[in-house]
């Protein structure tokens, strides 16, 4: 395992608040002490970029939902979690994510460019406000979105990719940016045995 990396409060508070939007509040405190952080119970960390939480305890709160639903309910709700944290990073501007927003969305360039911009300037955010390396790849039909370091190296080993709030995270950026469907999928993951986490975003939608 990885030496414990240091995380933003923020990043956790939001993940914090989007797991109760999913969980409810019983859910979320038997989620807490599910990740041995009851320390957090009704003290969710504060809305700052200090470096004041670290990756381990975001993972271990993401196995604890996946705990509490099981193997096969659990990616469901994880990437209805991701969606969720997406929307509430959305509604505070929060730095977290790096997001123009409205600006953005309405910038009369065509789809696959402001998805590149969205996508850029959240990469930017990973490097620089939430201390998680990532850079973006592309090739005809995707973008790739790759994480040489990830919250789940501090989670039991998986027999299948494991990060599915970053695919409700992104899935949901794509939406909010094009109203459509995007099928973002995580093509390698380091939970796995991955030198990487690898999320592929196509450049066309679903529907
Ligand atoms: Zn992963």
């Amino acid at each position: 395992m990885p030496e414990d990396r240091k995380m933003p409060n923020d990043a956790l508070r939001l993940f914090f608040l989007a797991i109760e939007e999913v969980m409810g509040k019983e859910g979320m405190h038997a989620a807490l002490r599910g990740a041995k952080l009851e320390k957090y119970i009704n003290n969710y960390p504060p809305k700052n970029l200090e470096l004041g939480v670290t990756m381990a305890e975001y993972g271990a709160a993401e196995q604890a939902v996946e705990d509490f639903y099981g193997p096969r309910g659990a990616r469901a709700m994880l990437t209805r979690v991701g969606r969720a944290l997406f929307n509430y990073g959305m509604k505070e501007q929060s730095a977290v994510l790096g997001l123009a927003g409205q600006a953005l969305k309405l910038m009369p360039v065509p789809l696959v460019a402001k998805m590149k911009l969205l996508l850029e300037q959240m990469a930017a955010a990973g490097n620089k406000t939430v201390n998680q390396p990532v850079y973006l790849e592309e090739d005809a039909d995707a973008f790739y979105l790759v994480y040489p370091a990830c919250m789940c190296e501090y989670r039991p080993r998986h027999s299948s990719p494991t990060c599915h709030i970053t695919v409700g995270i992104l899935s949901e950026a794509m939406k909010w940016l094009t109203d459509k469907n995007f099928n973002v999928q995580e093509t390698e993951c380091l939970n796995i045995g991955g030198k990487v986490c690898r999320f592929k975003i196509p450049k066309t939608p679903e529907s």
